[in-house]
């Protein structure tokens, strides 16, 4: 009797997380017709964010760069990527057209978390000192001739109100981010400061987000390049506008007659988005509560963390995991996206991996095959949910230009370059968009629409931006 009542038991409950499962799964739901809503409502607000500031909560921000690099950039040049959870340092030697871009040499160093959340000058002192590290490196041979300065390239991938194409103040911070004083203020000029105190002579010729970064980097590659998308721990997109199509932009038309817009398209926000009550309560207990709603559904700093949620109330309410919960579930952010792709992937038959993880991670032993699966599941909603919704961000950005559709016999593509860690690690999440991208454009348009993942393109990018904005353009090289 005890056995049977046991395992009624078992199965009600586990009939209650099948539900939670099946509820989740629902809310999540991202069907053609959604999808297009989303790019539609994208669309929107992609015109209304460029006829006025504040017009909308997409901020559309000029980036200055109304030019991308030809290919006849030269020269030694710095870049510095700062906005993950690493920083990276790059030296690169331009070498035109025939020489392309050679040596490139990469240092990259993690950031201690406290600086994450600590002072400007803290951070900013960090960042100069490996920088000045990294210059102290630099090979026999490769100094630039005396008395010239050296120049860089700073990937800053947070919003930015540009004053120049190398001065912006910081809108506001992002991701795991949050340094009150230095809202506001010039991050180039922060940065200068920092390496005026240690004597690292070095101007910033270019301050770019890494969108443009990446769009720069990808157009040095490949002219057709229109467009970048990130999906890292942070999501944005950036692409070349018209100057004409932007009623904010007061400044002189640019020869090109173009302006490269920076979208800061994770603080989308629509009705039409699937949006869960985890979703809600991971945005009311985030850094930054009711900012970057887009982002926080398709990044790969919440993808884990939506899922953990998900496992929590079901462990509270289903006894999911046994008949205590367990106290590591309840540690936000314990459960990295890495960790969940790694156990979405997982290929074996007893779903090895995932039972790993879960012992590793969350400290729970001996699961089922049947709570594996689920976990599974639980992942795969996510991801695709993610995945598909990135997937209508791009249609829109298509839409606005007027890409979306191909005219009979046109053959001109159009390329987006993407990167960031989420596409380039997690297989499932990058095929799912791809796969969605063709089912929106259908296969005619699919064939001319690209996308393309562009590796490291934004430091690359950015040091191009740098040569094309060097104070010695037209100087003779020595
Ligand atoms: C930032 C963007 C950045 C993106 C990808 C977002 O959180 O607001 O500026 O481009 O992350 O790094
Ligand atoms: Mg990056």
């Amino acid at each position: 009797v005890l056995v049977v009542r046991h395992r009624m038991r078992n199965s009600g409950k586990c009939a209650r997380a099948v539900a939670i499962l099946k509820e989740f799964e629902e809310k999540c739901g991202t069907p053609i017709g959604k999808l297009k809503q989303v790019a539609d409502a994208m669309d929107v607000e992609m015109h209304a964010g460029l006829a006025s500031e504040g017009g909308s909560k997409l901020k559309m921000l000029i980036s200055y760069v109304d030019n991308l690099p030809t290919g006849d950039e030269k020269g030694l040049f710095y870049a510095l990527d700062l906005g993950g959870t690493n920083f990276r340092v790059l030296r690169v030697q331009l070498g035109g057209k025939e020489k392309g871009v050679a040596h490139p040499e990469f240092n990259e160093v993690s950031i201690p978390p406290h600086l994450m959340t600590g002072s400007s000058e803290a951070l900013f002192d960090f960042i100069a000192a490996a920088l000045a590290k990294f210059v102290d490196s630099e090979p026999e041979g490769f100094h630039p001739p005396p008395g010239r300065q050296r120049e860089l390239g700073f990937t800053f991938s947070f919003p930015v109100r540009q004053t120049s194409i190398a001065s912006g103040t910081l809108i506001k911070w992002t991701k795991g981010f949050s340094i009150e004083d230095a809202v506001g203020e010039d991050v180039v000029r922060e940065l200068t400061k920092s390496m005026e105190k240690i004597g690292l002579d070095m101007r910033v010729a270019a301050l770019v987000n890494d969108t443009i970064g990446t769009l720069a980097g990808g157009r040095f590659h490949n002219p057709d390049v229109i467009a970048a998308v990130i999906l890292g721990t942070g999501t944005n997109a950036a692409y070349v506008e018209r100057a004409q199509a932007i009623p904010k932009w007061h400044g002189p038309l640019p020869k090109s007659g173009e302006m490269v817009i920076n979208m800061e398209w994770g603080n989308f926000r629509s009705s039409h988005l699937p949006l869960t009550e985890y979703d809600q309560a991971l945005d009311a207990e985030s850094l930054n509560p009711g900012e970057q709603i887009f982002e926080k559904i398709i990044s790969g700093m919440y993808l884990g963390e939506i899922v953990r949620r998900v496992l929590l109330k079901m462990a509270e309410e289903a006894e999911f995991f046994g008949d205590t919960v367990p106290p590591k579930l309840k540690i936000p952010f314990i459960l990295r996206t890495p960790d969940m792709s790694a156990m979405h992937h997982d290929a074996s038959s007893d779903l090895k991996v995932v039972g790993n993880k879960l012992r590793d991670i969350l400290e729970v032993s001996n699961t089922s095959l049947k709570t594996r699966k689920i976990v599974v599941q639980v992942c795969d909603i996510v991801s695709t949910r993610g995945a598909r919704l990135s997937a209508a961000g791009i249609l829109g950005i298509l839409k606005k230009i007027g890409r979306d559709t191909v005219k009979v016999g046109e053959k001109q593509k159009s390329v987006i370059a993407l990167d960031g860690g989420l596409f380039e690690h997690y297989a499932e999440f990058r095929s799912c968009l791809e796969s969605t991208m063709k089912e929106l454009l259908g296969n005619e348009a699919a064939e001319t629409i690209v996308i393309e993942h562009s590796n490291d393109g934004s430091g690359i990018g950015a040091a191009l931006l740098a040569a094309s904005h060097s104070q010695y353009l037209g100087v003779e090289e020595s």
